[in-house]
């Protein structure tokens, strides 16, 4: 039989309904200033408690379970999933409006997937992307050898030649150690931007295409992210057998956006969730963490739990929200001051089909300029309807963001009839947004982004446990950090840490 947490009063079913009694309970202040609730606040026992119903505290709470232990998991938001978000398109049908592909090497997410029933299918690849920079608009095919990347006939060589330079370099890199890698203090001295700056023939032409790459990939721009951060990034695409490269970075076709979860990626949490049923509490976020030679004590706005051991799986940023008694030993309390959430906006325009692709059009831009610096084709399997999706990342999202809502969606339908040359994308049956930077719990995404002299000073405190506190969440996986698989894997990790220690 599967153990269940021991819950004094009553046990909360994964649902708001159930909570919503307890977070009208009174609350008093603590000496340090924070909120506390009072002693009439439910109370729970377990081995393990989760902080996080993203993928990587399910993931952590399905391992333990499965193991024998006894888990509690507490999640601030009223969904799980986290960064994944389906958006009901009609019909049954969901557009993703967080993280969604998957690719070759991320076989951690895919099997947790099939282990659910969640299956794979191929994101829409068919056919020509279009480039726009200036002046410039060029229709190609990622069958080329520069894949996704754009054949712009000014930047060709540079483009070969740094994507080669960083593969090599990535190639050697220890994903897990980044600040033992050759050169860490030069590089990590240095920005992507600077790294380019004297590295490239072209160097303005290439910082220009960079930016809706950046802005894309880690909602920030190549000025924001240390060198050493892109190298260990890049060398994270990959597993233990085959090393991280740019392209499977980048690219659709034999890349990390090959291919998309069936019934969108919520899903797969969704799913995770409802087998951990009544141990999954919703509406619970977590506020402070005390521990004693003993146990630990987890305050959340709605149940107290005493664990021998706490995973915290929320990015670092989030972390950092959290009081903890006592005070965290300095290196770990300066990190994650250090890592910042990247500036994330999705936009999606759904049309009753995907008239592109008779175009002869994979729906995929990418362009110099905003407010969407990327679009992909986001349509469900079946094709119906057309979904176009496009993010707006880094300054095109600090730029747009405040803007008034119905300016920025005449803008980005705007931008995509302008560079498909076609006024029918003027006019979708929908159109929604999802700024993750406005997410309370998520403050921003869809990763966090390390700025120069962060992960040599301070990145051995990324993983490394603080007596019964363990660290998970994507930013702290070695391989596919950022990503859905690497907040599976890291779920698996902390697992067997706490596995071995209990
Ligand atoms: C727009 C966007 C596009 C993306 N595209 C892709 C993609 O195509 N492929 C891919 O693999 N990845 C993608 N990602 C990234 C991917 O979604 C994330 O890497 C992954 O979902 C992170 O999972 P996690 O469990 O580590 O963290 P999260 O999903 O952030 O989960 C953390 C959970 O903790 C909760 N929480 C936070 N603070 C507290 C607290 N104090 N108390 C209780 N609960 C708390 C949050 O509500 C959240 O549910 C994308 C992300 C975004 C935003």
């Amino acid at each position: 039989m599967t153990p269940r947490a021991r819950t004094s009063r009553r046990t909360f079913l994964a649902g708001s309904a159930g909570t919503a009694a307890v977070l009208a309970l009174p609350t008093i202040a603590t000496k340090a200033g924070a909120s506390s609730p009072t002693t009439a606040t439910p109370t729970a026992t377990a081995d393990v408690a989760v902080v996080g119903a993203g993928l990587a505290g399910l993931t952590a709470a399905r391992r333990l379970v499965a193991a024998g232990h006894s888990v509690v998991v507490l999640e601030a938001r009223d969904r799980v999933g986290g960064r994944t978000l389906n958006h009901s398109i009609g019909a049954g049908k969901v557009a993703e409006a967080g993280g969604e592909f998957v690719g070759p090497t991320q076989d951690h997410i895919v099997a947790l997937a099939a282990e659910v029933g969640v299956g794979t299918f191929d994101a829409y690849d068919t056919g020509q992307n279009i480039y726009v920079n200036g002046g410039q608009r060029i229709k190609y095919s990622d069958t080329g050898l520069l894949g996704t990347a754009p054949p712009d006939p000014l930047l060709l060589v540079d483009i070969i030649k740094l994507s080669q330079q960083i593969d090599q370099m990535a190639a050697k890199f220890p994903v897990a150690t980044p600040w033992t890698a050759p050169n860490a203090a030069k590089h990590d001295s240095q920005t992507l931007a600077t790294w380019v700056r004297g590295n490239s023939l072209n160097a303005d032409g290439i910082l220009a295409l960079l930016a809706p790459f950046t802005q894309a990939l880690v909602g920030a721009e190549p000025g924001d992210v240390s060198f050493l951060f892109v190298l260990a990034y890049v060398a994270s695409a990959g597993d233990e057998t085959h090393p991280g490269t740019f392209e499977r970075l980048f690219n659709v076709r034999g890349g990390a956006q090959q291919s998309r979860l069936i019934g969108g990626s919520q899903v797969v949490s969704e799913n995770v969730a409802a087998a951990l049923g009544s141990q999954v509490h919703l509406n619970t976020p977590v506020r402070r963490i005390e521990q004693t030679a003993t146990d630990v004590t987890v305050t959340s706005d709605a149940l107290v739990v005493t664990a021998k051991h706490v995973v915290v799986a929320v990015p670092p940023a989030l972390a950092a929200r959290i009081d903890y008694a006592p005070l965290l030993p300095a290196a770990r309390d300066l990190l994650s001051q250090r890592l910042p959430m990247g500036a994330l906006m999705k936009v999606e325009a759904v049309y009753p089909t995907p008239f592109w692709r008779a175009d002869g059009l994979t729906g995929q831009f990418l362009t110099v300029g905003g407010p969407v610096g990327y679009s992909f084709d986001n349509s469900p399997p079946d094709g119906a309807p057309g979904v176009l999706a496009g993010f707006v990342g880094g300054v095109q999202n600090l730029t747009w963001g405040p803007r008034p809502a119905a300016a920025r969606k005449a803008a980005v339908l705007a931008q995509f009839a302008r560079i498909f040359k076609d006024d029918r994308f003027l006019s979708p049956s929908e159109y929604f947004e999802m700024d993750w930077t406005l997410e309370e719990w998520s403050r921003g995404g869809p990763t966090a982004i390390a700025g120069p002299g962060t992960l040599t000073q301070y990145g051995p405190a990324l993983r490394a446990a603080v007596g019964r506190i363990h660290w998970a969440g994507t930013e702290t996986s070695d391989y596919w950090q950022g990503y859905m698989d690497g907040a599976v894997r890291s779920g698996e990790r902390v697992a067997t840490e706490i596995g071995a220690a209990l």
